[in-house]
């Protein structure tokens, strides 16, 4: 179990999500693969340089219940987010 929020919640109901610095969601795995932000981050991008770039730029690893999830990160994927309009 972890603790998002208020809320505790299985670690398989939830998902991690690697956001770039506008705060857009651009890759996410299931909770159960990494147990902390780091190795989550390693799971999604395999090479080191490319994390440490991510990292320096201002990137971020979050854990998302599937609700927050379905909220912050699903518009990103399927390009409907505030994110890439404001930069578009
Ligand atoms: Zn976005």
């Amino acid at each position: 179990m972890v603790q998002i929020d208020d809320a505790t919640v299985p670690l398989k109901d939830c998902f991690w999500v690697l956001s770039d610095p506008v705060g857009c969601a651009f890759a996410s795995t299931i909770g159960p693969s990494a147990v902390e932000e780091e190795a989550a981050h390693r799971e999604l991008i395999t090479r080191q340089r490319d994390r440490d770039r991510q990292t320096r730029q201002g990137w971020t690893v979050q854990l998302l219940s599937r609700e927050q999830w379905r909220q912050k990160a699903q518009p990103c994927f399927l390009g409907r987010c505030d994110h890439r309009k404001a930069t578009a």
